[in-house]
């Protein structure tokens, strides 16, 4: 049996610019695809217009070459896959998979159950008739959902009792993330995904989707998150700052610190190829900290 390609990828949602968290992400799926001989991706998850800020995703883009990232094949734009997700929603209503969900945000805050309190209870079950300005929600089940992460080890999860039944279709008619990820994850051969622990939490939905849609589980390595004093995640949405472009080598570097992937003093002075030549040569999972999050 040959062994299988690998085919890792970045896959940003054009919300703003690219931080210190979304550069570790890029560097850690970059160099864990190179370091294997396979390809990185990158794919801009552009489905949610409300969230998202102009020119966002050219700047990633911008930001991604100037750090000297190499991507193969041409950028995958979600917003070109609307009429896959709408198939994939239309079939699984159809087999009952399915349903439309009327509750609203109030109904939902005050029937959630569940030790987060963000369970859904499965209130609108059997409803599919169509209705306009609805939700559409997935069907659970209480298997249990394992995860043997490449870093974090194992996990198990029950979503049915844990997280209900969830959405796939948001009442504003935007497509959800969860069901947009697995189905293009899929469609690119994606085998191998590495992002952030902060979608750990994401995962057991995902893994369920491709259950259900009948999909190959990719291997997943969820990198432990970069968070600040009071554990909370730097990101986007909290303002943390932008990478700066002008000073690929020192953020890189930093990146490679996080990673646990320490260039040796000798190399200090390398330039941005000959840094991430190194890293790739160098790659190390067993050196990465197997935690959650990391404060910086
Ligand atoms: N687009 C998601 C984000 O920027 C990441 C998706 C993923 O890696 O699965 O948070
Ligand atoms: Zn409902």
């Amino acid at each position: 049996m040959t062994p299988e390609k690998v085919i890792g990828r970045f896959a940003p949602s054009p919300t703003g610019p690219l931080h210190f968290g979304s550069l570790i992400t890029a560097l850690g799926s970059y160099l864990d695809a190179r370091s294997r001989g396979g390809e990185w991706r990158v794919r801009m998850e552009d489905i949610d217009p409300p969230r998202e800020q102009p020119g966002a995703g050219d700047n990633i883009l911008k930001t991604l070459e100037a750090f000297g990232f190499e991507w193969d094949g041409p950028v995958i734009y979600q917003s070109q896959h609307l009429g896959v997700y709408q198939d994939t929603i239309t079939d699984l209503l159809k087999n009952k998979l399915a349903y439309y969900c009327t509750c609203s945000r109030k109904d939902i805050a005050e029937l959630a159950d569940g030790d987060s309190g963000a369970r859904y209870p499965g209130t609108c079950r059997g409803h599919t008739r169509p209705r306009e300005n609805t939700s559409i929600r997935i069907l659970t089940n209480n298997n249990k959902i394992s995860l043997l992460d490449r870093l974090q080890g194992e996990y198990h999860w029950d979503l049915e009792n844990e997280f209900g039944d969830f959405i796939i279709k948001r009442k504003d008619q935007l497509f959800a993330y969860h069901l947009a990820v697995v189905i293009d994850d899929a469609e690119q051969g994606i085998t191998d995904i590495i992002r952030g622990a902060d979608l750990l939490t994401s995962t057991p939905h995902h893994l369920h989707l491709q259950q259900v849609l009948e999909l190959a589980t990719p291997n997943y390595l969820h990198l432990p998150m970069a968070v600040d004093k009071t554990g909370a995640k730097l990101s986007k949405q909290t303002h943390a700052t932008p990478v700066n472009s002008d000073n690929a080598v020192p953020e890189l570097q930093a990146a490679l610190v996080f990673l646990n992937q320490t260039l040796p003093p000798e190399h200090a002075h390398c330039n941005k190829h000959e840094l991430l030549g190194w890293a790739i040569k160098h790659w190390s999972l067993e050196n990465i900290p197997a935690s959650e999050k990391i404060i910086i």
